[in-house]
């Protein structure tokens, strides 16, 4: 466990180059301070996601761009993990949807996959888990990171045309709508990047 850090607030590298998490970061830590420069803003490039976890993939991106940069920098890595194929997609959640993004085909692979685990008494485990790793990193290549998991079921067909990429496949717990159905705002209070800021920004306020 690496030495707990502060952080004054200030510019801080997005290692991203995707504007929208850009913008969504300047308005989850704006109120706190923290104003994100898009590491392809600044000519940063994008490293190869070489690491099988979220938090490595999430860790390597976030120390890439403060190693390259000299300044703080802010990853992300997430994704679905399903029980009952052995946690995939997980980090290959973005690369089952193929180069067009095809999220209606990459669920129709999921909804496959199950059915070919189903056991001989027709069981099949649906239990699935939306993972979202935060990884702050230091020039000096300290790092730390903040995990949120949302646990949930599947359900075939989709359903629901809110949200993004697997949303309309899963119930989170206790509750009776998928994420794709869900009001957004709804979705965007207990969702497993919630949970992340919600512990990065606890971490940047102490
Ligand atoms: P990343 O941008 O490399 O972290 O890829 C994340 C991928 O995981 C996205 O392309 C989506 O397929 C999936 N994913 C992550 N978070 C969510 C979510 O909140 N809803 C639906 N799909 C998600």
């Amino acid at each position: 466990m690496s030495t707990r850090r502060k952080l004054p607030p200030g510019r801080i590298i997005a290692a991203t180059h995707n504007p929208g998490k850009v913008k969504e970061l300047g308005a989850l830590l704006g109120d706190i301070g923290f104003v994100p420069v898009s590491a392809g803003e600044i000519g940063l490039p994008e490293p190869d996601e070489t690491a099988d976890t979220f938090q490595g993939n999430a860790e390597l991106k976030a120390l890439a761009a403060a190693l390259a940069s000299g300044e703080p920098a802010l990853a992300d890595d997430s994704g679905l993990a399903c029980d009952g194929l052995s946690g995939a997609p997980g980090i290959y959640s973005a690369r089952w949807a193929g180069p067009a993004k095809d999220f209606r085909a990459a669920m129709q692979k999921i909804e496959d996959a199950l059915k070919a685990e189903t056991s001989e008494d027709g069981e099949v485990d649906k239990r699935a888990s939306f993972i979202c790793v935060l990884s702050l990193a230091w020039p000096d290549g300290h790092v730390q990171s903040f995990e949120g998991v949302v646990r949930g079921q599947l359900v075939f067909p989709p359903r629901g045309d809110r949200g993004f990429g697997y949303d309309p496949i899963f119930v989170p717990e206790g509750e009776t709508e998928t994420f794709g159905e869900m009001d957004p705002d709804r979705k965007h209070a207990m969702s497993h990047r919630a949970i992340a800021f919600d512990k990065l920004k606890a971490f940047l306020s102490a």
